[in-house]
């Protein structure tokens, strides 16, 4: 398109590229010290049981405030933490402060922290999810790693191991944002799930005529059923992608028409107040 366009748009995509390299560059610079600062913070969303409408997990979100920049999607700088190598100290903050603030939750509710690829590679994982473990004293069952099909691109017989190591920790194991990835089916055979979070690509849309989602959420659930694993459908926005998930066998929802993620303040209050319940709340559709 920029060749076609003629001189003057070239010039704007090439402006635009050269806008992007530098927000890039600043963002990796800021990332460098970031943890010295008070910019980053840990929200939690929840995951709510579908049967009995109850809180079962928060999944821990990182979030950074920019003073100048302003709010920093986890999407746009985890993978320039990958990038620079920064996602070991950026990720052992996160599983350190979710599982402090999860102590101070009701202690039959868990947590799920996302574990970057290259964080779930470092040869040292298990002794550091071991010794946040014991540092925050959180029970190990409460704590849900969630980890991506990138980590099976290794493809070998470590990752067999970690997953054998984490097991005996006795932490929960869940597949996040499946059906996304390169979705070969072969490592289910042997790596430990507890639960499969079905991504939202396949529930966004779902309602709509003619469109193949549903079907693949019942295969995805069939599947995880016979493997004796949980499903999460995520991204649950409307009242009647809820009513066709649930129809469809997904055990856990997570979505906006819940809550989006909220602060450790936010939960301690209501947790006050009573049982943790997020009630159903959005559009029937959109
Ligand atoms: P994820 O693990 O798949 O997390 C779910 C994302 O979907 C979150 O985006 C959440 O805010 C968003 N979401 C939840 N419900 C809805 C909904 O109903 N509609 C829509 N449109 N979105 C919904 P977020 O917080 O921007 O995080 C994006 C990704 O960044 C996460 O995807 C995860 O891969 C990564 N991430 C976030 N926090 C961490 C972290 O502490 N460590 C690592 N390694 N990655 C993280
Ligand atoms: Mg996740
Ligand atoms: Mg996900
Ligand atoms: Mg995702």
């Amino acid at each position: 398109a920029a060749k076609g366009g003629g001189r003057a748009q070239y010039r704007f995509y090439s402006g635009e590229m050269k806008e992007g390299a530098k927000r890039r560059r600043q963002i990796e610079e800021e990332l460098r010290s970031v943890l010295d600062t008070d910019q980053l913070a840990m929200h939690y969303q929840p995951i709510v049981d579908a049967q009995t409408q109850m809180v079962a997990n928060f999944e821990s979100l990182i979030r950074w405030h920019h003073p100048e920049r302003g709010k920093i999607s986890p999407a746009e700088f985890i993978p320039v933490a990958e990038d620079i190598d920064m996602i070991k100290p950026l990720g052992e903050w996160a599983l350190a402060r979710a599982c402090r603030d999860a102590t101070q939750w009701p202690d039959d509710i868990g947590v799920a922290v996302n574990i970057s690829a290259l964080q779930f590679e470092c040869d040292d994982f298990p002794s550091v999810v071991r010794t946040v473990l014991s540092e925050t004293g959180l029970s190990p069952s409460r704590l849900v790693l969630e980890i991506t099909e990138s980590v099976f691109l290794g493809g070998s017989n470590r990752t067999q191991r970690k997953f054998e190591e984490l097991k005996k920790i006795g932490v929960k194991l869940a597949l996040d944002d499946f059906g996304t990835g390169y979705s070969s089916l072969s490592y289910l055979r042997t790596a430990p799930f507890d639960k499969i979070k079905i991504d939202q690509s396949f529930v966004r849309g779902c309602t709509e005529p003619g469109n193949n989602n549903p079907a693949i959420m019942s295969a995805i659930v069939n599947l995880a059923d016979a493997l004796k694993m949980a499903t999460v459908a995520e991204g649950v926005e409307t009242k009647d992608e809820l009513k066709l998930v649930v129809d469809r066998g997904a055990t856990h929802i997570q979505g906006y028409i819940y809550s989006p993620a909220i602060t450790q303040d936010n939960i301690l209050e209501r947790a006050e107040k009573g049982p943790l319940i997020f009630e159903a709340r959005g559009p029937a559709r959109y």
